[in-house]
């Protein structure tokens, strides 16, 4: 039937974009790990003092990475990694992946440029001559002289691999006025004039992306090609300019999971892996004693797109600047200070959210004792509303310092009460469907055992509705059903719930009502039926039973059943109490 299909396509929509949004969600954040991942590699390189006096006194010998290397293509996602070194006039030094050396590249590359000058380190994505790639660059001192830069690049592969687990197909792809550019093209791999900078991009969906037009497959949004959802990420250097997209494609029937739970537990379990890589570094940069170190690590937590904390027990000590795009209300975290004693101050107390206080342990050691389950809050600040995900870790055992990193999961939680209430109603008479009367009927019946109170359950259907769709046709039908919900409805209480359980029947779950006063509403009911008269008129009958002890779902359903089908069988129209 066609109210039917409609329910179930906007559910599956819902889905979608729950699912893309997550995806994208997914590879902004592997992006972004593999950055400070990249940026902690080139910064511990730099951390060695021989290096900085090799490079002073320009003699590199020329296999100096290769062990290196060859152990992370062995052992770890760094199948592609290269090492550039500089002398203090950016003449190449060495290269991990070449000979050639002795040559000047200040005029080549801005960005080196800009490093030397403000000393400080870069780490961006960007097109270079040979590929896209992501990079870190870090000046190299003795003492405070300035000697030398070490640069790191690594590329998209290891992203799409990760991918690849979750079963997404990704195709990287740079924009077409790039191509110029790319003297080497390391992949070799066109769509005619984009590159694709990923290996492992499956032939087969480029041949569709250059079927209908690989712009047509840069959207925010989602779309469904074949049996795929395809959804991109814009891919922007530091400056916010676009140079790409991450493509990415997933089998429509690998999202066949109909958990409402399903998106959550993967983007939190994926979180958690991003939460703990996090936390190593803010480690790394509270415990280190080079104030210059402490500087790079700060500026690696500034550009998390979660917000970062650093407390203790009672006190927050350090935030990076995403918490100052919540909290814009302060400009540092003294003024903050002055005004809240911490965060929990905007702790929006409901089901399902971390308080300040659980059991008597402060929330976040509480969520540092329970690492394996998912921890959230939710935010009210200056009247609006945000869900995090919460993941915190003890920065040393012997301290009472932790890292706290919250990620936004207010778009999430948003998708998720939508699937929760679209997987509940009815579409076509909005009131409750039948999973949502089984959820209530049995939390009712347990209810009512435990505490001993009366509820009472009323059935009911439409008199010889085959008539109405016979003589008026299938659409007014479903008017009537529209029409007449509303009216029903519009008679209850608020604690009452109403569902449709069948094409047109329905059910009347009343708390606190016993059999007469059942009998008194189911009556009143029947009687604004008759009465209304908008669309076409019509009649119900009526079964209604109050819960007895010992009754369980199958029971008790079975007995309002049957009332219902005595009101039928003695003339329709009325109301039955069994
Ligand atoms: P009775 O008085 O015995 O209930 O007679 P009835 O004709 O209503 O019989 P019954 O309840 O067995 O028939 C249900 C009919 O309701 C069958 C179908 O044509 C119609 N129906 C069920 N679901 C829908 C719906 O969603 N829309 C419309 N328009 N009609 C529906
Ligand atoms: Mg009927
Ligand atoms: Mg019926």
């Amino acid at each position: 039937m066609d109210f039917l299909n409609f329910k179930k396509d906007s559910l599956t929509m819902s889905k979608h974009q729950a699912e893309s949004s997550f995806m994208r969600e997914q590879v902004g954040s592997l992006i972004l790990l593999k950055q400070k991942a990249t940026v902690a590699m080139a910064l511990s390189l730099a951390n060695d003092k021989n290096l900085a006096l090799k490079v002073k006194n320009k003699k590199i010998e020329q296999d100096y990475y290769k062990q290196l290397i060859e152990k992370l293509t062995r052992e770890t996602l760094y199948k592609n990694i290269w090492i550039q070194l500089f002398d203090k006039d950016i003449n190449t030094l060495y290269r991990s992946w070449s000979h050639k050396r002795g040559d000047n590249l200040s005029n080549i590359r801005a960005d080196l440029i800009r490093a030397v000058e403000d000393k400080k380190v870069i780490y961006s994505i960007s097109a270079a001559k040979f590929n896209l790639s992501l990079k870190a660059i870090v000046p190299l001192f003795i003492k405070d002289e300035f000697v030398g830069i070490i640069e790191v690049i690594s590329h998209f592969n290891s992203i799409s691999k990760e991918l690849k687990k979750s079963d997404i197909d990704s195709v990287v792809v740079l924009g077409k006025e790039y191509k110029e550019q790319l003297e080497e093209p390391f992949t070799k791999i066109f769509m005619g004039d984009y590159y694709v900078a990923n290996f492992d991009a499956p032939k087969e969906l480029m041949k569709r992306m250059q079927r209908d037009g690989v712009e047509s497959y840069f959207i925010k949004g989602c779309k469904i090609v074949d049996d795929r959802i395809v959804t991109s990420y814009e891919l922007k250097d530091p400056d916010g300019t676009l140079f790409g997209h991450y493509v990415m494609f997933k089998k429509i029937n690998s999202l066949s999971n109909l958990d409402l739970d399903y998106f959550m537990f993967k983007w939190l379990t994926f979180g958690l892996v991003f939460v703990m890589s996090v936390a190593i570094i803010v480690s790394m940069m509270l415990f280190f004693a080079n104030r210059r170190q402490k500087e790079y690590f700060h500026n690696i937590i500034d550009s998390s797109t979660n917000i970062v904390m650093v407390n203790d027990t009672k006190n927050i000590i350090d935030v990076n600047k995403i918490f100052f795009k919540y909290f814009s209300r302060y400009k540092t975290l003294q003024e903050f200070k002055k005004n809240h004693r911490s965060i929990s101050d905007f702790f929006v107390a409901e089901d399902g959210y971390l308080q300040e206080d659980i059991g008597g342990v402060n929330w976040i050691k509480y969520v540092v004792k329970n690492p394996k389950e998912t921890h959230k809050i939710k935010l009210d600040i200056f009247g609006k509303v945000y869900c995090f995900s919460v993941g915190a870790a003890k920065l040393l055992s012997t301290s009472e310092h932790y890292s706290v990193i919250l990620s936004d999961i207010t778009e999430q939680e948003i998708y998720k009460k939508e699937l929760e209430l679209l997987s509940i109603t009815d579409e076509l008479t909005n009131t409750g469907n039948r999973r949502y009367f089984e959820r209530k009927l049995k939390e009712e019946i347990s209810r009512a055992s435990r505490y001993n109170y009366p509820f009472s359950l009323v059935m009911f259907d439409i008199d010889h509705f085959k008539v109405v769709n016979d003589k008026y046709g299938h659409a007014i039908g479903d008017e009537v059903l529209k029409e007449y919900s509303k009216l029903v409805n519009s008679n209850l209480r608020e604690a009452d719930v109403l569902c449709r359980v069948g094409g047109e029947e329905f059910m009347i779950i009343l708390p606190y009502t016993s059999k007469d006063a059942a009998k008194e509403i189911a009556q009143k009911l029947r009687v604004a039926i008759e009465s209304h008269k908008k669309v076409i008129s019509i009649t119900m009958s009526f079964g209604v039973v109050e819960f007895e002890e010992g009754d369980d779902f199958e029971s008790i359903y079975k007995r309002v059943d049957d009332a219902l089908y005595s009101a039928k069988r003695n003339g329709r129209n009325m109301v039955v109490v069994q």
